[in-house]
């Protein structure tokens, strides 16, 4: 019997409870909740009608321990996979330690009054995970998450020492909408508006934000401007991988999608700063959120495909070597699928796959506070060829994007 409960109903929490329905022979019960359940319940209504399987739905507001709390003790779930936002991270791992479940994430703790995040606040917990016999899995989406697995599997079997790592995300889809982000717009637009950030040669060098572009030539896409960003997962990859010379993280905007950030950051919409607005405070992004088309509602029509892969250079056997292992998926493909697009399709299905060997393998499931690096990537790689994100590799081509 493996309980699940799922928390955070937008679009990457919708692709995980599809995807476990799916997987229901590891999932043997599975409750979706959020702060509003009509959402949870929507979706409930489409995993039946998809796929033949009930689930159950839930209320809470993840930021208050003790509602965490009260729903584990009811559903006794033996994982909690957070998809809300990163803001709940720290009170979902409060709740997972007074209540004895295991927890997982997909992106790291940032709190809501700083745009800053890094996984300090969440490595602090390894003791507590550990004594309490718990594994917390963090960042167990495609960036981060598969970035790190592909990186992990390229020193496995291709490295004997890896120097150059680059990250490259591609998001080659039209939505057909002025301006709208992928995924949670709070938090991406959080996250590009943020100084860039790289390591090179032991430190990190920080560039103003979207100062660093060039295009790059991605497989079966073709050229995209790309942007050097700041990335959680180059936090924990530098840390493992400690003989990386320089890590950077690429990603693809385009211009109108720029033009729409820069005109908002302009005007001071992307401001967390709160302001009195008719008597009330109300914070600008927040707001800017309200009037923007959400994630999950932008699937239907979405064409084109993403592209996301790590390419490395490093030292084989004495040699030169360079090694480049991406995954694309279609955007209809996954609406076909789960009624999703590929941006929450990409993160949700590793979530699944994360789950799912937590609770099946035992080398996949350890006391204490882990990254995707750390662990195994054979059977993550296998389950993403199952589970609908094929990989492919090159060794000693032309990288998409040359040094
Ligand atoms: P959405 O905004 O679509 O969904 C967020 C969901 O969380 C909503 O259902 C929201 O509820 C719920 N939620 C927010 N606050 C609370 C709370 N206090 N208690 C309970 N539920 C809450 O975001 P996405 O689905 O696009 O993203 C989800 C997560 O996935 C984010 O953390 C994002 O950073 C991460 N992500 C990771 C990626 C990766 O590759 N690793 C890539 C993309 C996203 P309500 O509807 O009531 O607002």
């Amino acid at each position: 019997m493996s309980k699940v409960l799922i928390i955070g109903a937008g679009g990457v929490g919708s692709v995980v409870a599809h995807k476990c329905a799916m997987n229901s022979q590891v999932f043997t019960e599975i409750m979706l909740a959020s702060r509003t359940q009509s959402k949870c319940d929507k979706i409930a209504a489409e995993i039946k009608e998809m796929h033949g399987v009930t689930i159950q739905t839930g209320q809470v507001d993840a930021d208050v321990v003790a509602e965490t709390v009260s729903l584990i003790e009811k559903f006794r779930p033996v994982l909690l996979i957070n998809v809300a936002l990163p803001y709940q991270d720290l009170t979902l791992m409060e709740a997972c330690l007074a209540t004895g479940t295991h927890y997982m994430d997909t992106a790291n703790y940032e709190p809501k009054d700083v745009a800053k995040f890094e996984y300090s606040w969440q490595w602090a917990y390894q003791e507590r995970f550990k004594e309490a016999g718990l594994m917390a899995l963090l960042g167990c989406g495609f960036d981060p998450g598969v970035t790190q697995v592909f990186t992990a599997y390229a020193n496995k079997h291709h490295f004997d020492e890896m120097h150059y790592l680059d990250i490259i995300d591609c998001n080659a889809g039209d939505h057909g909408k002025a301006f709208a982000t992928n995924f949670n717009p709070e938090i991406n637009i959080r996250e590009i508006t943020q100084p860039g950030r790289y390591w090179e040669n032991g430190q990190w060098v920080e560039i103003p934000a979207m100062s660093i572009h060039k295009p790059i030539d991605y497989p079966n896409i073709g050229p995209k401007e790309s942007y050097v960003l700041y990335h959680e997962e180059l936090e924990s990859l530098v840390k493992h991988f400690p003989t990386l010379k320089r890590a950077r993280f690429w990603m693809t905007f385009g211009q109108q999608y720029i033009t729409h950030l820069n005109v908002l950051e302009n005007v001071g919409m992307t401001s967390i700063k709160p302001i009195k607005f008719q008597g009330m405070d109300i914070v600008p992004l927040e707001f800017l959120k309200a009037v923007l088309p959400a994630p999950d509602s932008l699937g239907e029509n979405y064409s084109g495909q993403t592209s996301i892969g790590c390419q490395i250079k490093g030292i084989s056997s004495g040699e030169e070597k360079t090694y480049y292992v991406w995954n694309n998926c279609h955007h209809a493909d996954c609406y076909k699928e789960v009624r999703a697009q590929a941006v929450s399709y990409t993160t949700g299905v590793p979530a699944m796959i994360g789950a799912m060997l937590m609770l099946t393998n035992p080398e996949w499931m350890k006391p204490g506070v882990w990254n995707c690096e750390q662990l195994n990537p054979d059977p993550f790689m296998e389950q993403l060829n199952v589970q609908g994100l094929p990989w492919q590799e090159t060794v000693n081509e032309a990288l998409p994007h040359e040094y």
